[in-house]
């Protein structure tokens, strides 16, 4: 069965679109910890991120780098935090977050409420910013 991920790549279930090349795929999280928080997936399913091939894995650091850059500059923090969980959706994918402190960067503090419109008025800052 595909993944959630795949069906939002498939455009099958929504999401706010950030970027996307032949292979991968950028979109913001749904349940944020910071304004901003985005993840960048390989288009091809594969579970665990350490079992990408080395092309592919040095790949997609390579795409989610022009997609943090953008972020740094339509989000006020001082860097953008890279992080891989992957308990929850088994399909590989890294979170960019923007932070301004490390404890910007837990998982179990209160995440972020974001309106509809807010995630737009982000997601557009951000695109504009790539
Ligand atoms: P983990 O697999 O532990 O790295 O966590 C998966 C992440 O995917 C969580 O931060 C979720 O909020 C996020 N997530 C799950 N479903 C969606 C979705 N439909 N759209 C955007 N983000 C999602």
């Amino acid at each position: 069965m595909a993944t959630i991920f795949s069906r939002i790549v498939k455009g099958e279930i929504p999401c706010y679109k950030i970027a996307e090349d032949e292979r991968f795929f950028a979109f913001m999280d749904i349940n944020p910890v910071a304004v901003g928080h985005t993840l960048v997936i390989p288009k091809r399913e594969d579970d665990y991120i350490f079992n990408l091939g080395d092309e592919e894995l040095g790949a997609m650091m390579v795409f989610a780098k022009k997609v943090a850059k953008a972020l740094e500059k339509a989000v006020p923090c001082k860097r953008i935090g890279v992080a891989v969980i992957g308990l929850e959706v088994p399909h590989a994918h890294i979170h960019l977050i923007p932070i301004r402190q490390e404890s910007d960067m837990d998982f179990k503090k209160e995440h972020v409420h974001m309106t509809e419109d807010e995630f737009r008025e982000v997601q557009q800052r951000i695109v504009e910013n790539l």
